[in-house]
């Protein structure tokens, strides 16, 4: 297959692509092109300007400044895979890039490109939300800040202008001692994932619970915050009792039907991988060691 004919252009800097954005009709950005060149030749997506930010400058990199992870709209998702700050300081990120596609496609698909993809099944919104990501989006009027709550805004389409390109994601840290759990499932390793579930923890010397983060995705259009499983745990002793009843509330989660999956085995698919992400993560249970 190939992809129909269109215009391309290289900018080298963000402000030559943001001016591109803002005087070309029916143009798309692209990033790592795991998923644009697939539609491009799918004819999903037929634009008259294709805008590549491979040679843009300063869009790549990892630093943490302030408790704040900041990473570069067009970082490799094999640079995060193998990032040793990544690793140490947000290890859901770590966990969770090891569950998406494969060697070949974290080498060219970028954090960027995934965020602004927005595949409901996608392991990286998953991790925006549980983390309470800051996007950085530049425009025509300079750089503006989105939360990632408010990112999302209909199926596979991020709250952003036309006219304006993401340059970085915030990830806001926990505590250096803080736990987290990724666990998907998927019916081949590197598929996307039918439900995902990611968990953050911090616990007091007692071993309760005093900050919990639960994340479902793959069962609505955007990853969810299971609210309801966060508040019953928050304030009480880890144990398997605990997490096999306040998980059962993701029963009730409104969720997507498709080919994939009805909306009561991803409601199923909820329940059963947030107690087991939550058992992963506090070591508890039978299901700690299940990918
Ligand atoms: C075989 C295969 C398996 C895969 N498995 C998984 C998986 O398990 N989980 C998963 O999450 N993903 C998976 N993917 C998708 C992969 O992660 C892509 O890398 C990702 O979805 C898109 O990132 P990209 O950098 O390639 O973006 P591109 O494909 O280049 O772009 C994707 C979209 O984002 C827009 N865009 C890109 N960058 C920006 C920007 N800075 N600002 C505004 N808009 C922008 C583009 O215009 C386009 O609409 C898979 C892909 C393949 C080919």
């Amino acid at each position: 297959m190939k992809p129909p004919p269109f215009q391309y252009h290289d900018p080298k800097t963000v402000a030559e692509a943001v001016s591109l954005l803002g005087s070309l009709d029916n143009a798309k950005l692209l990033a790592g092109g795991q998923s644009l060149m697939p539609m491009l030749n799918m004819r999903f997506v037929l634009p008259d300007h294709v805008i590549d930010l491979n040679r843009v400058e300063g869009l790549s990199g990892i630093k943490e400044a302030g408790g704040v992870l900041e990473i570069g709209a067009m970082t490799r998702q094999r640079d995060i895979e193998f990032s040793d700050l990544v690793k140490t300081k947000c290890p859901l990120l770590h966990q969770a890039i090891m569950q998406i596609g494969h060697r070949q496609t974290r080498n060219r698909g970028t954090i960027g490109g995934s965020l602004c993809h927005l595949d409901p099944a996608a392991e990286l919104p998953s991790v925006a939300a549980a983390h309470d990501a800051t996007i950085v989006v530049a425009g025509p009027n300079g750089q503006r800040e989105i939360k990632f709550a408010n990112f999302p805004v209909a199926f596979m389409t991020p709250s952003i202008e036309l006219n304006e390109m993401v340059t970085a994601i915030r990830f806001p840290l926990w505590s250096a001692n803080h736990k987290a759990a990724f666990v998907e499932f998927s019916r081949r390793h590197g598929d996307f994932a039918i439900v995902s579930a990611a968990v953050l923890l911090e616990q007091d010397g007692g071993g309760k619970i005093s900050r919990a983060s639960v994340t479902i995705g793959g069962v609505a259009v955007a990853p969810v915050r299971a609210t309801a499983v966060e508040q019953a745990i928050t304030g009480q002793v880890a144990s398997v009792d605990l997490f096999r009843t306040a998980c059962e509330s993701c029963r009730t989660i409104e969720a997507l039907a498709d080919v994939h999956a009805s909306a009561d085995y991803r409601q199923h698919l909820a329940a059963v991988l947030s107690r087991r992400a939550l058992e992963r993560a506090t070591g508890l249970g039978s299901q700690a060691a299940v990918h």
